[in-house]
């Protein structure tokens, strides 16, 4: 019996990739100007783009503000949440579970917070966002952050990564920066190195010179592991520098290792491109 529902859902799987198929152009397009994707090797991005597809088979986009969602922009952002489960087992038609739906606005918007004091009086405030998610409802991207070209290389900021790693953060019920850790992984050593880690961070903020990661991400737990996550998968050096401990722990939680695929893109950057600008225009 166990082989009859291999079988069959193996059929159900390939059944599902046929009819969300990316478009070869597209996908040649994304490969060659999304940073996050940079460097990666033909077998990474072969089944990237397999759980891009499997991604856009079991999940819903809406457009805010009128903003029109085609498949362009639904590859863009779900191959780029994709890269986080890059290393996880193959299960499944919906590899990514915990989020149903991505909102795209045009560009950064007001997210709105409702906050409650010691007093117990209820406040309102609005800021801007490029991103925003929570554990229970879609996560909200703005397309002019998340596009190609969106960030300058180098400066190691993803929205689709950090809105993302916080959608894993929440698994086990609320953001904290401690996610459901992969079989084999220690969950006092993960508590340990974070802790450890975060603490010093904070501290360090108050010291001269510029932060090595985003001050934001001093702000609680679980955005240091959403900031940090940005860092591993675009300054992986960088991190390792700063907090090999906390680069240690993500290289197994992630199981895969982004610091080949960055050494391969600052070289491919160095060099002219054969086949004319391949970024898109603003
Ligand atoms: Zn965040």
């Amino acid at each position: 019996m166990a082989g009859l529902l291999g079988r069959f859902n193996a059929w159900r799987r390939q059944r599902v990739l046929g009819r969300n198929a990316i478009d070869d152009a597209l996908w040649s397009e994304l490969t060659a100007s999304l940073d996050l994707l940079a460097g990666m090797s033909a077998a990474e991005l072969a089944e990237l783009r397999e759980l891009t597809a499997l991604l856009d088979g079991a999940k819903r986009f809406s457009g805010a503000h009128d903003f029109v969602v085609d498949a362009r922009v639904r590859v863009t952002i779900l191959a780029q949440a994709a890269v986080l489960i890059l290393g996880r087992p193959k299960v499944g038609l919906d590899p990514f579970p915990g989020w149903l739906s991505v909102i795209v606005y045009p560009g950064a918007f007001l997210a709105h917070r409702v906050w409650v004091d010691d007093a117990g009086v209820e406040h309102h405030t609005a800021y801007p966002a490029d991103g925003e998610t929570s554990d229970f409802g879609p996560v909200l991207i703005s397309w002019d952050d998340a596009r190609p070209g969106a960030r300058d290389t180098g400066t190691g900021r993803n929205v689709v990564v950090h809105e993302f790693a916080h959608q894993l953060d929440f698994a086990n019920t609320w953001g904290d920066g401690y996610p459901i850790l992969p079989r084999g992984m220690s969950p006092a050593r993960w508590s340990e190195v974070w802790i450890n880690a975060f603490d010093r961070f904070r501290a360090s903020l108050g010291q001269p010179g510029r932060a090595a990661f985003d001050p934001y991400a001093a702000s609680a737990p679980a955005e240091f592991f959403a900031v940090l996550s940005e860092a591993f998968f675009l300054r992986p050096d960088t991190l390792h520098a700063a907090f090999p401990d906390v680069f240690e722990q993500l290289l197994v939680y992630y199981n895969q290792d982004p610091r080949p695929r960055r050494g391969l893109a600052t070289a491919q950057r160095s060099q002219p491109r054969p086949h004319g600008p391949l970024r898109w225009a603003r």
